[in-house]
C-alpha cells in the first residue's frame, strides 16, 4: 500500500511542503485544483487537504503522514504523533487588545469578548490563568474584529506581527510558538515503518544539510593543529596537500548559525582562499 502523505492544498505551508519533499528526491506530479498527486517511482502519493481538516485525516489514518502546523494539531486536539520540527512557518499563537485599551497582565482579559480562530487553545489557556471571558468564534480576518466592535480582543497567529500593527493592536500574551512539523498516523507507524522511516531520514538529511556549510580554505601546515581546534568537526577535519611546499587545504562542514565567528577566527590563523559551499544532503 502506498504511503499517503498529506499537504495543505493552498494557503502559507503550501509552497515549502512542495519544496522539501522535492529536496528530499519527492517529485510531486501536480497541477492546480486536484486532490491527490503521484510520486513518480516512489510508493507514496499526496493527499492535498485543507489546512483545519489534516489533523482529523491523520487522526483517522486517511493520511499516513502529514505536514501541517503544529497549531492546528494542538487546536484540534488530534491523537497523532509528531516527528519532526520542519523549520518553516514559524509563528506564536498570541492574544492582543487595541493600543488603547488598558491592560496590565493577563487578568486584564477578565469579562472581555475575544475573537478567536484556536477556541480549544484560548479556552484552555484563560482556565490555565484563571481568566473568564467570552469567545467570539470566526474563521478568518480575525485582527478586524475589535475595530467593528465585534470583540475587545483577539486571538490568533501571529508572524511577522504587521497585520496587527496595522489593526491597532498590540500583542499582549504568547500562548505558544508553533511551526511546521511531519507528523504521523499512530497506526502507521506500525504498519508503514519502512516507508515513513525512508521519508524521516530523507527529511533529516535535507534538514541537517540547511543548518550546516562546508568549507574549504588553505593554510600553512604550521597551523593546521591550532585551527584544528577552532573548527566544531564531524570527525576530524580532511587535510589535502597543496603542490605548494609547507601548505594544506583543509575541508570540514560547520553550522551555519557560527559561520562569521569561525571564518573570523581562521582567518586570523592565517587562512586564505576561503570557500564556502552549500550542502544539499547531509547524513550523520
Ligand atoms: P503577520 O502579519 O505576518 O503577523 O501574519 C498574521 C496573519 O497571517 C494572521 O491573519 C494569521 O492568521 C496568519 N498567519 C501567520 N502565520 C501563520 C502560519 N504559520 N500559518 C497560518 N497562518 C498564519
Amino acid at each position: 500500500m502506498a504511503l499517503k502523505i498529506a499537504i495543505q492544498k493552498s494557503g502559507r505551508l503550501y509552497d515549502d511542503s512542495i519544496a522539501l519533499l522535492r529536496k528530499c528526491g519527492l517529485k510531486v506530479q501536480n497541477s492546480k485544483g486536484q486532490l491527490k498527486a503521484s510520486i513518480s517511482g516512489y510508493n507514496a502519493e499526496i493527499l492535498f487537504l485543507r489546512n483545519s481538516d489534516i489533523p482529523k485525516y491523520l487522526e483517522d489514518g486517511v493520511a499516513d503522514l502529514a505536514i501541517l502546523g503544529e497549531n492546528i494539531i494542538i487546536e484540534k486536539q488530534a491523537d497523532v504523533q509528531v516527528i519532526e520540527k520542519l523549520g518553516f512557518s514559524g509563528c506564536r499563537l498570541s492574544v492582543a487588545t487595541p493600543k488603547e485599551m488598558e491592560y496590565t497582565d493577563v487578568q486584564s482579559l477578565n469579562g472581555k469578548k475575544i475573537a478567536t480562530s484556536y477556541p480549544n487553545t484560548l479556552r484552555s489557556f484563560l482556565a490555565e490563568n484563571n481568566v473568564e471571558a467570552e469567545l467570539h468564534i470566526i474563521s478568518g480576518s480575525v485582527e478586524i474584529a475589535p475595530n467593528i466592535g465585534l470583540a475587545d480582543a483577539i486571538c490568533d497567529l501571529v508572524s511577522s506581527g504587521s497585520t496587527l500593527f496595522k489593526n491597532g493592536l498590540v500583542e499582549q500574551e504568547i500562548i505558544f510558538r508553533s511551526e511546521a512539523v511531519l507528523a504521523a498516523n499512530k497506526s502507521s507507524l506500525k504498519t508503514k515503518s519502512d516507508l515513513i522511516n525512508d521519508i524521516v531520514f530523507r527529511i533529516k538529511a535535507v534538514l541537517e544539510a540547511a543548518e550546516n556549510k562546508y568549507i574549504l580554505f588553505n593554510i600553512p601546515n604550521s597551523k593546521i593543529n591550532s585551527v584544528s581546534t577552532i573548527l566544531p568537526v564531524l570527525k576530524s577535519p580532511t587535510v589535502i596537500p597543496l603542490l605548494e611546499e609547507g601548505w594544506s587545504s583543509l575541508h570540514t562542514v560547520i553550522k551555519k548559525k557560527d559561520f562569521w565567528e569561525i571564518i573570523g577566527k581562521i582567518k586570523e590563523e592565517g587562512a586564505q582562499g576561503i570557500l564556502v559551499v552549500p550542502i544539499e544532503n547531509m547524513i550523520i
